[in-house]
């Protein structure tokens, strides 16, 4: 099965109790047994739900990995992960990522002996330099958030496998639509399903995809015993949302596209960010390991005063100031006032996220009155 088909096939069955072409949500807390033990495989909802059963498989199926596991948020997801981890250990991070992600490195994990190293992920060699018989992990996005760069994720799977490091890939802004991780060598692919998977702005959730069957027993274990399950309404919408991925990402594109070239050439804006432009820094590697270069992009205006950004930022109508991305409806952000503010500000500044950078999350709304409302907007 090809991806468009697995979307909209892969996991679901319909209801054996009545046909429901719609996989059921199952909202219960615990399931009757016949006799101790003899159970239909469903004992307590935190360990097993089948609507989560289902979207579990469907997201192994599009990621080309053997398991899934849900969350209840991507953070969910991402502090699973850490969890494999023990004191003493060494996990080498992008430099350029969600402010949540750093967040929850630095003020939740380093605090348990885990050490961190942010290097620039655009540089396999940055990456070398600072393994070391005590990495475990190598973490990444890509593209990343909110500049744009782009990691070679075969060339950092191959620094992970000689250093017996696992790889995690955070694929939210790609989607598995542009961009399948475990294909490249990566060893884990986590997911905010709040953004483009449930891509309707109307849940937040998590998931953490991989091959590998030991890592899946010590994630299950890790998923049941810690809990940061998701609801099955919550699966429920997240698996609706797969549906349509396929259709909804290549408009995305499209208009990202169109949105990226109209900034590039307008006299105020001053950088564009976006994977897409052939004079792009990652644009080779981009080509390589993705199919397209979706609708996340970030700019600056020539005038670089922070009440600059400001006046675009409060005064666009269709793209709405909002945190978040990846739903239909288009948004705009202030990484460095929104999700980066957890980030120290010289940090910030360092890695290009100026004060003045806008980003945006371009939705599926007509084009030209996209472009409109950024001509009306930017002056
Ligand atoms: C939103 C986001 C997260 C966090 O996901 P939540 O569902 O908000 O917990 C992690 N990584 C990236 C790239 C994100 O955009």
């Amino acid at each position: 099965m090809r991806l468009e088909t697995k979307l909209i096939h892969a996991g679901v069955e319909p209801d054996p109790t009545t046909g429901a072409i719609m996989t059921p949500i199952y909202q219960t807390s615990t399931y009757v047994q016949k006799a101790p033990g003899d159970h239909k495989g469903y004992e307590y909802a935190r360990t097993q739900n089948p609507t989560r059963d289902a979207l579990q498989s469907a997201l192994a199926a599009i990621e080309s990995g053997s398991w899934g596991l849900c969350f209840g948020s991507g953070m969910a997801a991402t502090d699973a992960v850490l969890k494999l981890l023990e004191p003493g250990d060494e996990v080498v991070a992008a430099d350029d990522m969600y402010g949540g992600t750093y967040r929850i490195f630095t003020k939740v994990f380093e605090k348990y002996g885990i050490r961190f190293h942010f290097v620039d992920m655009q540089n396999p060699s940055a990456v070398a330099a600072v393994l070391n018989a005590r990495t475990r992990l190598i973490w990444t996005e890509t593209p990343t958030n909110p500049m744009m760069t782009i990691t070679d994720i075969a060339a950092v799977a191959e620094l992970a496998k000689a250093h017996k490091a696992l790889l995690c890939v955070d694929n939210t802004f790609a989607s598995p639509y542009l961009q399948n991780p475990l294909e490249w060598g990566a060893d884990l692919v986590v997911h905010s399903a709040t953004k483009y998977l449930g891509g309707h702005s109307d849940v937040v959730h998590g998931c953490i995809i991989g091959k590998d069957a030991a890592l899946e027993e010590r994630l299950r274990f890790i998923q049941n015993s810690c809990g940061a399950v998701p609801g099955p309404q919550d699966c429920f919408l997240v698996l609706r949302g797969l549906k349509t991925l396929h259709v909804r990402m290549q408009r995305h594109c499209e208009n990202g596209r169109t949105v990226a070239e109209w900034l590039r050439a307008h006299p105020k804006v001053g950088k564009v960010y976006w994977c897409g432009f052939e004079d792009s820094p990652g644009f080779a590697v981009a080509r390589k390991q993705m199919r397209d270069f979706g609708g996340m992009m970030s700019f600056t205006l020539k005038d670089d005063r922070m009440e600059a950004a400001n006046r675009v930022l409060s005064s666009t109508r269709l793209f709405s100031l909002a945190e978040s991305l990846g739903g239909v409806e288009s948004l705009i952000g202030h990484p460095a006032s929104m999700t980066h503010a957890s980030i120290p500000r010289e940090d910030r500044i360092r890695r290009g996220l100026l004060d003045s950078l806008i980003r945006l999350s371009v939705g599926l709304e007509n084009a030209d009155d996209l472009l409109a409302d950024l001509d009306r907007a930017i002056g």
